[in-house]
């Protein structure tokens, strides 16, 4: 068996292994197709009987070194590439759930996340209750239906920061034999590691931090293998039952572990195809080599932004976990102990328009639609991500009139606060 190896390192060497004069660096296989010799050896990796390439639509190359070393980071079995952060968690319930279906979602999600389950799958017959992830375990169990397939989370949530208890998740999701899904987005295997914890799916929109540098739109599903998918057979029928569209295989018979992620790409991918760019993954992969290294300066950084924030007179709340005091102190520290993340989130004492006011003032850290690399940012959710949603759901989501969304990048700290000062100074 091979050494397993700490994040720091996983990072660096994981994924592209160069065989004797093969280039050092992870290659981009900019190409759509691979070419074989015999018309069988093509067929037999059509009937899944070997693996292979044959079309990057379903696999490429540079995207599977990049998975694998995802899959290693957050400690799965196997992973898959998306377009988008969108489209792995569009990707993750429709490998699970059909028509009639039902599945249980955190409110604290990301207002992306939350259109696509309050009403996109809604239109696809599969339905969605959203649950206070602060509510009691009894609260919380009330939203189960016998055809729930599924519980969704995440880490750390986008925006309202709240920290997921993910062990009360994962006693709830199995007491009904189903899978617990946590987006970990922000928190990124650097700081947490949701399957120690009982998640079974790992979602990322791996445009954030492991991109790292806003450079390129990804997304990720990595899966522990641990689920027990023949144990709830009725259940995932999709899983445990041949797949007539594809020479009826059984994904659970044939693949084992692996089967989540195998049905994923030959079935998901074959029909909706948001397969990431190679290019797109290169990318990634360069941001992903940096990351533990970015994720320490980026909360370092959050944690003296927040500090002064605080006590500033003006300032009248911030969501910050790694600050003591903070609602979630005692959940990040239990799930996170070596930090959260760079994105924390306050509010002005004032009116609204005092905080557009203090946004516009900013001279170093610059109003853009992002969360998560190394250039701080901000954002005013009410007015952007979440302006779709009426005043009820954006309190279900954490998220107040007049709160500001500050994602830290990895600029020296005292130059963001100064920033900050003068832009205080303004209302
Ligand atoms: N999940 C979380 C927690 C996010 O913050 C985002 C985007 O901000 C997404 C998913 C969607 O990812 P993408 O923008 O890559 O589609």
């Amino acid at each position: 068996m091979e050494k397993a190896y700490r994040p720091d390192t996983i990072c660096v060497q994981a994924g592209w292994k160069p065989k004797k004069g093969e280039p050092r660096v992870l290659p981009i296989y900019q190409s759509t197709t691979f070419k074989y010799d015999t018309t069988d050896e093509m067929g037999r990796l059509f009937a899944l009987e070997e693996e292979g390439y044959f079309y990057t639509r379903l696999q490429n190359p540079t995207n599977d070194a990049v998975a694998e070393k995802i899959a290693a980071l957050e400690g799965g079995v196997a992973a898959m590439l998306t377009a988008s952060g969108q489209a792995a968690n569009f990707y993750t319930i429709a490998n699970l759930c059909q028509a009639g279906d039902h599945i249980v979602c955190s409110a604290k999600v990301y207002g992306g996340t939350f259109n696509l389950y309050a009403a996109t799958i809604k239109k696809l017959g599969i339905d969605c209750t959203f649950v206070d992830p602060d509510d009691s375990e009894a609260r919380i169990d009330q939203a189960f239906r016998d055809n729930t397939k599924a519980v969704v989370g995440e880490t750390i949530a986008n925006p309202a920061l709240t920290v997921l208890d993910i062990e009360k998740f994962a006693k709830l999701a199995h007491k009904h034999g189903v899978p617990l899904i946590v987006d970990n987005t922000f928190a990124t295997p650097v700081n947490c590691r949701p399957f120690e914890f009982g998640a079974d799916i790992v979602t990322h929109s791996t445009t954030k931090y492991m991109d790292g540098h806003a450079m390129a739109v990804g997304g990720c599903i990595v899966d522990s293998g641990n689920f027990d998918w023949k144990a709830y057979a009725d259940k995932f029928p999709g899983l445990t039952t041949p797949d007539e569209t594809y020479h009826g295989v059984v994904y659970t018979k044939q693949f084992g572990k692996k089967a989540f992620i195998t049905k994923a790409t030959a079935q998901l991918m074959r029909d909706l195809g948001s397969i990431q760019s190679p290019m797109n993954a290169f990318l990634l992969n360069v941001g992903l080599e940096t990351l533990p290294l970015r994720v320490e300066k980026h909360c370092s950084n959050a944690r003296k932004v927040g500090e002064f924030l605080k006590s500033h007179p003006k300032v009248e709340f911030v969501n910050c976990a790694m600050i003591e005091g903070d609602q979630y102190y005692e959940l990040a520290q239990k799930y996170m102990p070596n930090g959260t993340c760079g994105v924390l989130s306050f509010g002005l004492k004032g009116r609204k328009e005092d905080a557009v006011r203090f946004m516009d003032a900013l001279k170093l850290c610059a109003i853009v639609t992002h969360v998560a690399d190394a250039r701080t940012c901000v954002l005013h959710p009410a007015s952007h991500t979440h302006r779709q949603m009426n005043d009820e759901q954006l309190r279900e989501a954490g998220v107040t009139p007049g709160m500001i969304r500050l994602s830290v990048g990895i600029e020296h700290p005292q130059d963001i606060i100064e920033d900050l000062e003068q832009a205080l100074l303004q209302v």
